[in-house]
């Protein structure tokens, strides 16, 4: 059930609005307009019904910081009033409620605008989810990776944490859809990225389809040796799929992989450590394929063969 927040300095207003909502919705109530941005913050909430008159912080003041607040700037708030001038209309409207209501309302037209407010924001939502979704495999997009990958980068800084920047990239590949065909193939990306996408399972870990058939992963906080162990690990994982690839090259669908592990400090740039991880994924080419080369932040590399 979706959760919509009242915040209303009248409990009978508030109680009133509650019962018209109460049986489509989760509905909680805050009185005061500080508890009502604290509540917004914490809950979730999917639609936000706001008073204007309100002892303390108006309604105007609350919408303003609840499109300042990260979790809160895309949460639809329809302000409900008893204020009749147009300006106050005029100036909610502007400062980006969705809606404005005004006391006495008619039960039906404040659950239908309701309804649609929270159609859209739900419409919104899944629009957003799916344009940070790669189709194909399903994990992360370049164009989410672009947003991710700087913000982890920071954390790193800011924790002062070792990081992992890692592509890897699908060995012959262009053979297989040679062999097999274009669909094949794209059934095979999907099963690696899968395969891989299962493995990176901490809260901090990111994983992205960077571009063709190569893929980017972030890891936080292992230092150099753990992280290329345990990508190692990945990589095997990959080749025990035992996906069968084209005889002339090799058995199995194999992946090969670059990282680098680095500890950051504020001002060094991303940019150049992905390039060194792009570097020791070349290398795994050149050595022969379907293995793991890894550097630290001394650029000392680590083989698997
Ligand atoms: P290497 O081991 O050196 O990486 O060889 P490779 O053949 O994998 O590398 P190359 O860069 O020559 O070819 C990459 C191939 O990946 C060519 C391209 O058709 C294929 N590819 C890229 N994106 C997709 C996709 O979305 N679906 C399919 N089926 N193939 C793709
Ligand atoms: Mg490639
Ligand atoms: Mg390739």
């Amino acid at each position: 059930m979706e959760k919509i927040l009242i915040v209303d300095d009248s409990p009978i207003q508030a109680d009133f609005l509650k019962s018209i909502l109460r049986g489509d919705y989760d509905v909680s109530i805050a009185n005061v307009a500080e508890e009502g941005l604290q509540c917004a913050k914490d809950g979730g909430f999917s639609l936000v019904l706001l008073d204007i008159v309100m002892p303390g912080m108006d309604g105007f003041v609350l919408l303003k910081k609840l499109q300042e607040e990260v979790v809160t700037k895309h949460t639809p708030v329809i302000l409900i009033t008893s204020l009749e001038d147009e300006e106050s209309e005029e100036r909610g409207l502007t400062l980006g409620a969705v809606d404005y209501i005004r006391k006495p309302f008619r039960e039906a037209i404040v659950r239908a605008r309701v309804n649609t407010h929270l159609k859209l924001h739900s419409y919104r939502a899944q629009i957003e989810r799916q344009a940070m979704v790669d189709q194909l495999t399903g994990v992360a997009n370049r164009r989410r990776y672009d947003v991710c990958c700087q913000s982890k980068w920071q954390d790193a800084i800011r924790l002062g944490a070792p990081i992992s920047l890692c592509m890897f990239d699908i060995d012959n590949f262009k053979t297989y859809n040679d062999t097999f065909g274009h669909p094949a193939g794209d059934r095979v990306l999907a099963e690696v990225a899968r395969t891989v996408n299962q493995l990176l399972r901490r809260s901090t870990d990111f994983f992205a389809r960077y571009g063709g058939e190569e893929f980017v992963a972030i890891l936080l906080g292992d230092e150099a040796k753990t992280a290329f162990q345990y990508v190692k690990k990945i990589r095997e994982s990959v080749e025990e799929r035992n996906i069968p690839h084209s005889h002339q090259v090799s058995k199995w669908v194999t992946v090969s992989v670059g990282g680098v592990t680095v500890c950051p400090q504020s001002g060094d740039s991303y940019e150049t450590y992905l390039k060194i991880a792009d570097t020791m994924l070349y290398d795994a080419k050149r050595f022969g394929r379907n293995q793991v080369v890894w550097s630290n932040e001394h650029m000392e590399q680590m083989r698997e063969k």
